[in-house]
């Protein structure tokens, strides 16, 4: 569906394609029954396409789910996250890959890695699919990351702007009010 607030960046196909590449990259360096810890809701998307091109390198990875919230419906970030619901109970002693949309502060992923760390989780990888280096403010660099993005806002292949655009097969810009 064409939505003229949303200008594409990557294409489905160009996306697919990184995510096997991540897939080859992840395969290297991580055990293949680690157990892939989703950040919801943005990552469900990558989520599906990652551990299926996972399955493609002969991996067999387990999956769960976290949700945690920081943004609410605003566009800025608040700079605290929360999680919601339990923590996965099976991550003691395991091999985890922690796995998220967007690596903007860092806030997110270095939180969710250190409680992961805290219930047994050994070792802990993370990935976003896409990172904004400029935006970091607390010390943490994934250990695979999809996209290298500037500081925009984007949407789609998962990623909403108030529980909007999730669906769109490709990942976008959206334009800020008044652009359009
Ligand atoms: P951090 O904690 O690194 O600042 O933010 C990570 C979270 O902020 C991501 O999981 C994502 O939910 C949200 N976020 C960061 N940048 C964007 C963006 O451009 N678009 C959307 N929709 N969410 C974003
Ligand atoms: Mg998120």
């Amino acid at each position: 569906m064409v939505d003229e607030r949303v200008e594409v960046l990557f294409p489905g196909a160009e996306v697919d394609a990184r995510v096997g590449e991540l897939a080859r990259e992840i395969k290297d360096r991580v055990p293949a029954d680690v157990t892939v810890v989703g950040l919801l809701k943005g990552s469900f998307m990558f989520m599906a396409d990652l551990i299926r091109a996972m399955d493609d390198e002969g991996m067999t990875p387990k999956v769960e789910f976290l949700q945690v919230s920081s943004y609410g419906l605003e566009t800025t970030s608040s700079g605290r996250v929360k999680v919601i619901g339990d923590l996965p109970g099976s991550v003691g002693g395991r091999p985890v890959l922690l796995v998220d949309d967007i690596q903007d502060t860092g806030r997110t992923l270095k939180f969710t890695r250190d409680l992961l760390v805290e219930n047994g989780a050994d070792p802990v990888w993370t990935c976003a699919l896409l990172d904004k280096p400029e935006r970091r403010a607390v010390e943490i660099e994934a250990d695979f990351v999809g996209f290298v993005i500037p500081d925009v806002f984007v949407v789609g292949y998962g990623i909403d702007y108030a529980e909007n655009f999730r669906h769109l097969p490709f990942i976008g810009r959206l334009a800020p009010e008044g652009e359009v």
